[in-house]
């Protein structure tokens, strides 16, 4: 029979409570850096998964993203995420932001399949109210074949709905990295959809440092940064910006693809991060985390530590710019792989144009002959 306290202690692991965490919070802190944790075996586990890697803010999903339909969550178990986000300090109106299940498409112009999406989006916005989650982030989707004002329009329509069905939570919408018929790859996007929402003060906008870049805004320097959020301001407006996702990109600048690499790996580079790190403006928002880990969470410890460790880190800083080289050396290999396949792909789009070009011109010259 194993002594008492062995027992005690298996039992508070059980549930969900561990006696000890793996990375020191640093609370106080007024950039809230987290990441997007797991709820593996209640959805409260996503509170000391959190704390485990010493986050100020999580994300996290509020049911399976691989279904439609998901089991209700139980009121013990709400009443248990309430509780711990309470013992350790985690406002759930402002430092917690749910992803929403990425096959939702409020846009799809096939009535059945915008009503799946629809039903499932009202579905986790009132699972986070009864979490007491303020804020929800999705992915505003795509038109598909369809026209592209009529799936701004019914996006809004959307929400529209949904917020008169629910009394709290925000929706966020997250800027995207692609192009063609995804909605919300442009800043004007978002601002279309924003414009078309009746009650503005249940709409904010997160910002996708990885799908940013990727879409072809540069913020890999101060003054690429600054004339980003110059931008934001102009287009959608800085009262509207309530989160971050922080991710490097493994795909080059406008390259249009949604791949999320390593602090300081990709593209975009260790100096982007460490301007986050010093931006006033970023205080008090979820800066939430969703470099790749694979299965082990410990990863966004070590990350939470490297941005802590940027803040008031000049430029010019010695060990700053070693650090800088050191992780650029570790994503060379899959930049130069990245960078290749779109150099590809541009010369084969050029291939194509030019050949459409030639094409018009041969037809023109057509045109002219018969008319000739
Ligand atoms: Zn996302
Ligand atoms: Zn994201």
């Amino acid at each position: 029979m194993p002594p008492k306290g062995i027992k005690k202690a298996a039992k508070a692991v059980k549930k969900g409570e561990p006696l000890s965490f793996q990375y020191p919070r640093v609370t106080g802190n007024p950039l809230k850096f987290g990441a997007h944790v797991g709820m593996a075996g209640g959805i409260s586990n996503a509170v000391t998964n959190a704390m485990n890697i010493g986050a100020n803010s999580f994300a996290l999903f509020v049911k399976s993203p691989r279904k439609w339909v998901s089991p209700d969550i139980k009121d013990e178990e709400a009443k248990k995420f309430i509780d711990l986000c309470e013992k350790y300090g985690y406002n759930t109106r402002t430092d917690v932001l749910p992803h929403g299940t990425y096959f939702i498409n409020l846009a799809n112009p096939d009535e059945a399949k915008e009503a799946q999406s629809y039903n499932a989006f009202v579905d986790e916005l009132k699972r986070c109210e009864k979490l007491n989650i303020g804020l929800y982030n999705f992915h505003p989707g795509s038109a598909l074949n369809g026209s592209r004002p009529d799936a701004l329009k019914q996006l809004a329509k959307n929400i529209n709905r949904a917020i008169k069905e629910t009394s709290f939570v925000k929706i966020i919408i997250e800027n995207m990295a692609g192009h063609g018929n995804l909605i919300g790859s442009t800043l004007q996007d978002i601002r279309d959809v924003i414009d078309m929402v009746e009650d503005k003060s249940r709409v904010g906008v997160c910002v996708d440092t990885c799908h940013s870049f990727a879409a072809g805004y540069d913020l890999s320097d101060q003054d690429k940064f600054d004339e980003f959020w110059k931008q934001f301001d102009t287009v959608i407006g800085p009262e509207y910006l309530c989160a971050i996702h922080l991710n490097d990109s493994k795909a080059p600048l406008g390259a249009n693809r949604d791949l999320h690499q390593k602090l300081g790996y990709g593209f975009l580079g260790l100096e982007v991060f460490r301007i986050i790190a010093n931006t006033e403006r970023l205080q008090n928002l979820p800066i939430i985390l969703e470099t790749p880990v694979g299965d082990d969470d410990s990863v966004y410890g070590e990350e939470i530590k490297l941005l802590e460790w940027l803040q008031n880190k000049p430029k010019d800083d010695t060990e700053y710019l070693t650090k800088l080289e050191e992780l650029y050396k570790l994503g060379s290999k899959e930049r130069a792989e990245q960078l290749k396949k779109f150099e590809s792909k541009v010369a084969k789009n050029e291939k194509a144009a030019s050949k459409k070009r030639s094409g018009s011109d041969i037809s023109s010259m057509l045109t002219k002959k018969t008319k000739a």
